[in-house]
């Protein structure tokens, strides 16, 4: 495997681990199988080196993810604010994983950005935008989780790598690759399962936990949204799914129910985007994917104060479901010159004429 990254820049960190006891790990609120694996994969890590580590984390993560070793004894913001004060009071180095601006941590934002001590920032999304004494950021890359075990094996450390920690690490290159789908034609990345499978990690058992377990719930929640409240609009081949606060409470709606939704639709043939707005307590999340180099990071950056990776972004919207809606049907045009040329056509069901849009 070569090593890509830049070896001052890696001395230096390894300066900064060996001249620090305490540490904390972070990363951005709501996160998902790579934030999660990328810190908790450093944890295992700087445990077994002899670290005093913590991981401190925005908000809850999603149940789905807490098969993952280490999830119970991270410390997150929005249920133990002090303690999380006293961690980063008294730590020398905070490490930053899967995030580029300090906005995509939320609350906790200001004390991880106000803290005086060292920092390091561990990355894979474009323009990073963070005061650090390191930067590893390279978009190129499939996940944060694969940067980081490229870090660890040019530390030295993939001895020191246990099961643990190689499922942490594992479980962030398997959801941000869709179970190597997307964004895995690098052939190191099969060098790096490889060295994970080393050691002794279940591949199976991570995908069983972190992309095919549901509840009744969940299942009939992404069920109804794609048989109400999906939306196509064939001239601009976007696929449109909301769902409404209510909705969600009728579903008994827990975080994490809908991963994997905005998916769906990218599968309809003649469809080159896909985009999901929820309803949350304190704004309209919106998700998006899509294919054929269709830039919907710039629908994200542009109407919803987000951003993210060319083919999946995501971002906030404030204000009520119907605007949010809205904003995005009165700019679908602006996207269409970046729709490849030509396209099959999008077969629609003259039953459910209801829920198709032709006429934008
Ligand atoms: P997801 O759709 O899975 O929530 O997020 C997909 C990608 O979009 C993530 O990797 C993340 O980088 C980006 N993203 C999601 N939500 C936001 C947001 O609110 N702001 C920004 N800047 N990026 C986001
Ligand atoms: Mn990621």
């Amino acid at each position: 495997m070569k090593s890509l990254l830049n070896p001052d820049s890696v001395k230096e960190f390894m300066r900064l681990v060996a001249t620090n006891e305490r540490i904390v790990l972070t990363c951005h609120m709501r996160p998902d199988g790579d934030a999660l694996g990328s810190v908790l994969g450093l944890w295992h890590l700087l445990r077994n080196i002899g670290k005093d580590v913590n991981v401190v984390i925005p908000d809850r993560a999603p149940r789905n993810l807490m098969f993952l070793p280490g999830s119970r004894d991270m410390v997150v913001f929005t249920q133990y604010d002090p303690y999380c004060n006293r961690l980063v009071d008294e730590a020398g180095l905070i490490i930053m994983c899967d995030f580029n601006t300090a906005d995509r941590q939320g609350n906790l934002a200001p004390l991880i950005q106000s803290a005086k001590c060292s920092k390091v920032l561990i990355d894979h999304h474009r323009e990073p935008d963070l005061n650090c004494d390191v930067i590893f950021s390279r978009p190129e890359m499939s996940s944060t989780c694969e940067l980081v075990f490229r870090l660890l094996a040019a530390c030295g450390w993939y001895e020191q790598l246990d099961k643990p920690g190689a499922t942490c690490i594992l479980t962030g290159l398997i959801t941000d690759t869709r179970n190597f789908s997307v964004n895995c034609n690098n052939p190191e990345i099969y060098e790096i399962l490889m060295r994970l499978l080393e050691k002794d990690v279940d591949k199976k058992y991570i995908i069983e936990e972190a992309l095919n377990t549901t509840t009744v719930d969940a299942l009939r929640l992404n069920s109804f949204a794609l048989l109400d409240r999906l939306e196509i609009f064939t001239s601009h081949r976007c696929a449109l799914i909301t769902l409404s606060a209510e909705d969600l409470r009728n579903h008994n709606y827990q975080k994490g129910d809908t991963e994997g939704l905005v998916n769906i639709p990218l599968g309809i043939r003649g469809i080159v985007y896909s985009i999901y707005m929820r309803e949350d307590a304190d704004c309209i999340k919106v998700s998006s994917r899509s294919k054929y180099d269709f830039p919907v990071c710039d629908i994200c950056k542009d109407l919803f104060n987000g951003g993210g990776h060319l083919m999946a972004a995501g971002g906030e919207f404030i204000g009520s479901l119907e605007e949010c809606r809205a904003t995005l049907i009165a700019h679908l045009g602006d996207y269409d010159s970046h729709l490849p040329s030509h396209l099959p056509k999008i077969e629609l069901s003259s039953v459910k004429q209801n829920y198709d849009w032709n006429s934008h």
